[in-house]
């Protein structure tokens, strides 16, 4: 029978309907629905890391409560953002926050608020600035200039770049809105944050720096409050495992106001469709209190220990190196480079990511950067999964070794 003969035939079975009751005074616990099995999705180990395309982190159970929680009644949603905006500000020595709809949109608020202030005409006009006498340039460091910024320009402010902190002053001009940082390439550009604080500073322009990925450490949290940014931003679904879609945008009192007044629950301004709901937004700040009061130490050693685990279990095979690197500012956890000796063993850094992502369980790995390697985090795994990982990747090892 064919699938929609079978489709037919129930469909015009008279019973159908009476055998309804007959099932629920039995009361059989019904089986417990598998959303993954019945959407046909595939699941994995995650050992790549904090990837929005991975699905960045899982939840926590006492986030998972918070939102069940808060799902159960109606709260105005601006008071929502008043009491979790405290609370995450005082937890992180800024005067003011929000919960965005993920680090991108705390850029996009941020900078429109910074440009409009709270006046709703100007609010309205947003990303429409030429001739609105609003001040429309942002300026940025050309190595901080990796896409991340068309969050920023998301407001119609275009982009000034610089490359010292000569170039920077001498691009300050009536029209400058403000100066935009990227931590993450930090390293890369030539200008530091001191040195970009400074300048911001002695021309009274707003400053914003994008943490996105940046914890741990989690003295990240503050540690740019502290040192001077108007405004930070930084996702709450990475590391934090707080709610995939949501964010941050900490800082100055008056800053955060302004970014609230261009989005969601007010309309008629760019960020209406950044719309966070409760659930996420308690969630978020239950997250952020969770893994402030991680013991991080203890994390990270056990990152370590499931390194070593790992690295113990394939390091001997033939022609195989590897490798403990630590990226410096984000996603910075430990993390092991597998790199082989291509004469000794039959595998491109694709194929052998397929391998591991067709096998049973697929296991996601970072299987893009270096030829003839791949990468591994342990951050986003779950308990025990290092054994699978280890497993896994020195069986294809061996099995592809030409000897
Ligand atoms: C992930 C990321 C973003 C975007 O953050 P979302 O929370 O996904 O919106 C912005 N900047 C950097 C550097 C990032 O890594």
């Amino acid at each position: 029978m064919k699938r929609r003969d079978i489709l037919k035939t129930i469909s015009m079975l008279p019973l159908a309907g009476s055998l309804a009751p007959i099932s629920s005074v039995f009361a059989a616990p019904k089986p417990k629905r598998n959303v993954f099995t019945e959407l046909g999705l595939r699941t994995f180990i995650n050992a790549a890391g904090n990837y929005t395309a991975m699905s960045a982190s899982l939840m926590p159970p006492e986030v998972m409560e918070a939102i069940n929680q808060s799902a159960t009644e109606y709260v105005m949603l601006e008071e929502v953002q008043d009491k979790v905006g405290a609370k995450i500000a005082a937890m992180c020595h800024a005067e003011a926050a929000m919960v965005t709809a993920g680090c991108w949109s705390a850029i996009v608020l941020g900078t429109a608020g910074v440009i409009t202030g709270k006046d709703p005409d100007k609010i309205k006009k947003l990303p429409n600035l030429s001739g609105s006498g609003m001040k429309s340039e942002v300026i940025i460091q050309k190595a901080h200039m990796v896409g991340y910024e068309h969050s920023v320009t998301n407001t119609g402010a275009t982009i000034i770049a610089v490359e010292t902190a000569a170039e920077a002053e001498n691009a300050i001009t009536e029209n400058t809105a403000m100066m935009w940082f990227l931590n993450r390439e930090a390293p890369s550009g030539k200008i530091t944050h001191e040195a970009w604080l400074q300048i911001a500073r002695k021309h009274n322009i707003p400053t914003m720096i994008d943490l996105a990925a940046d914890v741990p450490p989690v003295e990240n949290l503050w540690k740019y409050n502290d040192m001077g940014f108007d405004l930070v931003a930084i996702s709450g679904g990475k590391a934090m495992c707080g709610p995939q879609s949501t964010g941050i945008l900490m800082g100055k009192k008056e800053l955060i106001a302004a970014a609230r007044l261009n989005g969601p629950p007010n309309g008629g301004n760019i960020g209406r469709g950044m719309k966070v709901n409760k659930e996420e937004i308690i969630g978020m700040y239950v997250a952020m209190d969770a893994y402030i009061k991680r013991d991080h130490q203890k994390e990270w050693k056990m990152w370590e220990d499931k390194i070593a685990y790992i690295d113990n279990s394939i390091k001997k095979i033939p022609g195989v190196t590897t490798e403990i690197v630590i990226p410096p500012v984000a996603n910075h956890n430990p993390s092991l480079m597998i790199a082989w000796d291509s004469q000794k063993i039959r595998l491109t850094k694709e194929s052998l990511g397929e391998k591991l992502r067709k096998g049973t369980p697929s296991i996601e790995t970072i299987s893009w950067e270096k030829d003839n390697s791949i990468r591994i985090t342990v951050f986003m795994l779950k308990p025990g999964q290092e054994k699978i990982v280890a497993s896994r990747i020195k069986e294809e090892l061996l099995k592809n070794s030409a000897s």
